[in-house]
């Protein structure tokens, strides 16, 4: 079986969950000051943060009528018990002490179909694209292009993966944004105008020159630049024109490039370019600057 390490959010197995309940306050009011002392309380203690307070909207009563509230513990774990039952009696109420049967936390790591993946994307942000680093056995490591969290992915038919997490397996569930559909990237724009325009440097590639329409034979310079989407790469390559092309694949719908060739007589102008665009923008004067460039300045 495959270990994996790398989600350090996991809880690690043992540590306290203590769940303190209040029961009877009558107002809510009350009831939320009183989880606030009684989070005040264990402040400086390491399981704080492991620490929930349940509010009951209930009335307690005696034979006389009167309000009797009192607290009642749950700790999943029995460390610190005695510690944590002496600091609620500060409180001045009744507490109950009762003994959990079992304490089942949820899984740390969010198990989806494959299908379901596809359908509504991250778990976590419903980006639909990511990476999957690890994979056998029909469960798989996923992660996500735009939240960078994990998931386990399962195969059509797997209930549990056999992959672990830190040790734990986790067993199919139901995608928690089931019904909302997988989102990609946003097709936002710069705030200074143009279009996004990461470039990856200068290769070489089967295009044509962006100054003077030379076809290569077969490879000409190229900069291949990411752009936010496909539909703000069809702008880019209309606002280029002459050179530019869209590199865009179905399996990859976030991955969208968009390149300009350049043939050796023009390869200052890709350089060029390449300067100007590396704030991440481009706009039809970038375009202009790159394609009227000389090295020999003209009189
Ligand atoms: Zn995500
Ligand atoms: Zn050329």
């Amino acid at each position: 079986m495959l270990i994996c390490t790398f989600n350090p959010l996991h809880r690690s197995k043992g540590e306290v969950m203590p769940n303190v309940e209040i029961h009877g306050m009558g107002k809510r009011e009350e009831a939320n000051q009183l989880a606030d002392k009684i989070f005040q309380l264990f402040a400086d203690k390491p399981y704080v943060d492991e620490m929930v307070v349940t509010i009951f909207d209930t009335f307690v009563r005696d034979k006389e009528g009167d309000s009797q509230p009192f607290l009642r513990l749950a700790n999943s774990c029995q460390d610190h018990t005695t510690e944590i039952i002496q600091k609620l009696r500060r409180l001045g109420l009744d507490v109950e002490h009762v003994q959990l049967q079992a304490f089942y936390p949820k899984q740390t790591i969010i198990a989806v179909s494959v299908n379901e993946l596809n359908k509504f994307g991250c778990p976590h942000c419903g980006y639909r694209s990511g990476a999957m680093p690890v994979s056998g056995g029909g469960s798989g490591v996923w992660q996500c292009g735009e939240c960078g969290k994990t998931c386990c992915v399962l195969a059509e038919g797997v209930v549990k993966s056999t992959i672990g997490f830190n040790g734990e397996y986790p067993e199919l569930q139901s995608h928690p944004r089931r019904g909302t559909p997988a989102h990609g990237r946003p097709d936002n724009k710069p705030d200074s105008g143009g279009e996004f325009f990461r470039s990856r440097g200068i290769g070489l590639d089967d295009c044509s020159c962006f100054v003077c329409g030379t076809k290569g034979h077969p490879m000409l310079h190229n900069i291949a630049a990411f752009v936010q989407c496909k539909e703000a790469g069809e702008r880019v390559v209309t606002m280029i024109g002459q050179g530019a092309v869209l590199d865009y694949r179905e399996y990859e719908p976030d991955r969208v490039q968009v390149k300009v060739g350049a043939c050796d007589a023009h390869y200052a102008n890709l350089e060029e370019l390449d300067r100007l665009v590396s704030s991440g923008t481009i706009s039809t004067n970038v375009v202009k600057m790159a394609r009227d460039f000389s090295l020999t300045p003209s009189k």
